[in-house]
Order: structure tokens, then sequence, then C-alpha cells
């Protein structure tokens, strides 16, 4: 199977540190997947090398939906190739409706290229019925924003986040200060979210990582330590001790 985002080979110093060090991770086209580590594993320089905050000193980095290098792109290139970033802290407009957020979600598509693969088969009307029905916030369209809970209005930037059609997303950290419940439901929308796309959640939470039940990236030291079921991956003795702290 041809993969969406091959990472191969890649370097990032920081003042002679190296922060990631020859990593090489590959993402399937439609895929659930966890990224773990310690502190200081390089979790952040990872995201921000995919969406080209940080350009690596070595290695390569594959958009493999057109065969082309993410290296040479400014972030707002890589962002309309169709790669969304979901920061920890919800950024959704306060004093503005859900609608209204999800509707100037809708109005900046991600840029040409996007304009030209979305076939406009559905009105914007209709898009926020769906995306606020996968995201649970059918019934909060006329709630204003800031009034929403803090599960919520993660829902509701995720949602913003898929009104751009992303192949890629990338979500920092989704379940920090949720409820047990909105804990749940958030899982669901990842999954659901990941059967059409990429869905990437760096995570630290491991109870949120075993509900989403995915395949798992263990980072540490800048390279990949361990991959695969949480179950397979944290059997591993290196694993153990890294997260013991040796
Ligand atoms: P994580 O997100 O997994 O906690 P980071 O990617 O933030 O890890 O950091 C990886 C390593 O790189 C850490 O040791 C961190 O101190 C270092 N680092 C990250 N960004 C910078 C920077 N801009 N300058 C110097 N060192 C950095």
């Amino acid at each position: 199977m041809s993969m969406l985002l091959e990472v191969s080979g890649v370097t990032v110093t920081f003042d002679g540190f190296r922060a990631i060090n020859n990593l090489s991770i590959n993402f399937a086209p439609t895929e659930l997947r966890a990224i773990i580590g310690p502190n200081g594993a390089g979790k952040t320089t990872f995201m921000d090398i995919v969406t080209g905050k940080t350009k690596p000193d070595e290695g390569h980095v594959i958009w493999g939906e057109r065969n082309i290098s993410l290296l040479g792109m400014s972030e707002s290139q890589i962002a309309r190739e169709g790669i969304g970033r979901k920061f920890q802290k919800p950024t959704v407009f306060e004093a503005q409706t859900v609608r209204q957020n999800l509707a100037m979600a809708l109005k900046n598509p991600r840029g040409p290229f996007a304009v030209l693969m979305h076939k406009k088969t559905k009105s914007n009307a209709e898009r926020i019925e769906d995306i606020s029905g996968q995201v649970g916030l059918s019934d909060s369209l006329t709630r204003v924003a800031g009034e929403l809970s803090h599960g919520q209005k993660q829902w509701l930037e995720i949602g913003m986040l898929l009104a751009q059609e992303p192949r890629l997303m990338l979500v920092d950290e989704p379940a920090a200060g949720m409820t047990p419940e909105e804990r749940e439901k958030t899982t669901d929308i990842l999954k659901e979210a990941a059967k059409t796309r990429a869905v990437v959640v760096v995570e630290h939470d491991m109870e949120f990582v075993r509900r989403l039940d995915c395949k798992v990236t263990v980072l540490h030291e800048g390279a990949v330590l361990a991959e695969g079921s949480l179950d397979h991956v944290t059997s591993n003795q290196t694993v153990i001790d890294v997260y013991l702290g040796r």
C-alpha cells in the first residue's frame, strides 16, 4: 500500500543537540495512530516538521498524495496540501456561535488545490449539519462558543479542522482536561474521522490511548523506539525503562 506520508532518516539539530535523530515513520491514507513518548522525546518537533514549521537538517518528508517533498514548502503551502494541526488549547471564536465558527472554517478552504479537488455537491448549510453531527454539536449550533464546555470547544475545533477537509490531521492531546464522558466521545469522533483520512494523536494519557485502540508509535530521543499495538509496545522492556526513567 502506498503511504500518505513518509518521513525517512530525518534529523533536526538545535545548537548541536539532536532533538530528532534519524527518524523514520510512515502513515497510511486512512489510519488512526497514537504517538507517545516521555517529555523531550521529540513529539512536538515531529509535528513541527510535518507542518513545515521546522526544517530538518537531513532526511526526506514525502507527501504520498502527490509524491512530492514537503521540505521546500512553506507552512501555508503544506496546509493547502491537506495537513491540518490542532494544538492542545482550543482556539475557537468565543463570541461567535458554533454555526458561525463552522461557517468561517468552511469559507477558508485550504486553497486552490482543495477547491479543485472538492466537488461542491453540498451547500455550506448542509456541510455544517454534517460536521456538527460528526462532532456531537448538532444541538448546539446556535450557542455562543464561549459558553461551551471545554470538551465541546475541543470538538468544535476538531469540526473546524474537518471543514478544511484535511488528508492528515495532527491532534495534540485532545483529551487533556476532559471529563470521562467527554473523553469517550472524543475517541468516537477521532475514530470516525480516521475512516477517511489519517489522524495522528500525540498523547500522554495511556488510558486514552488504550481507548483509541489503534497502532501506537513510541518516540524516544528523537527516534522510533517501538511500534505496534499498545499491549505490544508496553511489553517492550526498553519502553518500560524509558517511562520509569530507568
Ligand atoms: P516532546 O514534545 O516529546 O516533549 P520536543 O519535541 O518538544 O519533545 O523536544 C525534543 C527535544 O528538543 C527536547 O530535549 C527539547 O528540549 C529540545 N528542543 C525542542 N525545541 C527546541 C528549540 N527550539 N531549541 C532548543 N532545543 C529544543
